[in-house]
């Protein structure tokens, strides 16, 4: 479908993924598919439409994730200082401006991040979804929220601009697949939200990008990679990976201080990301795999989470490996591998019973 003079998407174009992997990526990046799809530089531009969360206002609960530090970290975002106090139109306009003056791109996905971006309701969102996409440069949205708050009124929504031409992305924070985690952090939904969440957004064309935290609290490593392979067979289109952080104000930091929580080595985590990319499916796009903003107020990991040493460090793993994204994906035997490696036995044969009158016939006389 075009808009506004450009392709946009409705589902994955695995071909392209298949070129990305010939032309030697170890992982499918978002970026550079992005550039193989529209013909043109697509850039991402951040804004902020000031939404809340369930899991602060009390809907939910007043206390947030363990590790969401305080809400007004959003305004330490250095690509949101100049537009702090800005309506929509001026934030779009000026964002825009300025990420094209840097040359990111042509067009421009609004990516409506900070809190949760579809907890109003949709008289509300439909206005501020409108007011993002009223730029002629704009082709779509990708939408920062939690997986239970999108019920079908606000699917039906988003997909009426798909239905228009536009690329709409839903950026949905599960951080795990593992019900034990997503109730320890205090995330107040489970993970049956996400999988609707997928099936509705692709009936709808809509696409998913999932957040995803490795280091969590409570959780195994072995679990952490069963998440790349749910998250692969429940049809995931694309993830950000982040590190686990212990930042200021948050129940995350009292844990960490009385040596409940220990925060994940670069080393583990370099290891780890590399695993998890092995385990996932080939056709899934890596839109992250750092935390590089947003970093006021870390305590721990003391390591820098920066892409620019994290990426590196995990494609020199994957090359030294000779492995890539889907070397290990395997769900079960293959149908060459139902032989069993060792047969039973063949039944014996059972001794006939003799009569008492047969038994005395073979009597020697
Ligand atoms: S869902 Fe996101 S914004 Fe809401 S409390 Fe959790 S981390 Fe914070």
């Amino acid at each position: 479908m075009m808009i506004k003079g450009v392709k946009t998407e409705r589902q994955l174009d695995r071909k392209a993924i298949d070129e990305l992997f010939r032309e030697g990526y170890v992982y499918a990046p978002h970026g550079a598919y992005i550039r193989k799809t529209h013909g043109i530089d697509i850039c991402k531009v951040p804004m902020n439409a000031n939404f809340t969360c369930p899991n602060w206002d009390g809907r939910l609960s007043k206390e947030g994730c363990v590790y969401c530090p305080n809400f007004a970290r959003q305004f330490t975002y250095e690509s949101f200082r100049r537009v702090i106090g800005q309506g929509i139109k001026d934030q779009v306009k000026d964002q825009v401006e300025y990420y094209r003056n840097k040359g990111a791109g042509e067009k421009f996905l609004v990516y409506i991040a900070f809190g949760t971006n579809t907890y109003l309701p949709v008289p509300e969102l439909k206005k501020i979804f409108d007011e993002t996409l009223d730029h002629p440069d704009v082709i779509g949205l990708t939408i920062g929220t939690r997986p239970d708050c999108l019920p079908d009124e606000v699917m039906d929504l988003l997909g009426d601009y798909v239905k228009q031409g536009y690329e709409i992305w839903l950026e949905v924070g599960q951080q795990t697949m593992h019900y034990h985690t997503v109730e320890s952090v205090l995330r107040h939904h489970g993970v049956a939200e996400t999988i609707r969440v997928v099936q509705e957004a692709h009936r709808r064309g809509i696409l998913v990008c999932m957040f995803l935290i490795m280091g969590l609290p409570y959780e195994t490593r072995s679990e952490m990679i069963e998440t790349a392979r749910l998250i692969s067979v429940i049809g995931v289109d694309a993830i950000k990976i982040y590190p686990c952080l212990v930042m200021k104000e948050t129940r995350l930091l009292s844990e960490y201080r009385t040596g409940k929580y220990r925060p994940i080595s670069m080393t583990e985590y370099a290891q780890l990301i590399a695993d998890f990319i092995e385990h996932l499916t080939p056709y899934l796009l890596v839109q992250r795999i750092s935390k590089d903003c947003g970093l006021d107020g870390k305590i721990v990991p003391e390591w820098d989470t920066h892409r620019f040493l994290v990426g590196p460090r995990v494609e020199k793993i994957l090359a030294i490996r000779g492995t890539r994204q889907g070397s290990k994906y395997k769900l079960g035997l293959s149908a060459d591998e139902l032989e069993p490696l060792s047969k039973p036995d063949p039944p014996r044969k059972k001794a006939k019973k003799r009569t008492v009158q047969e038994m005395e016939e073979k009597l020697p006389i």
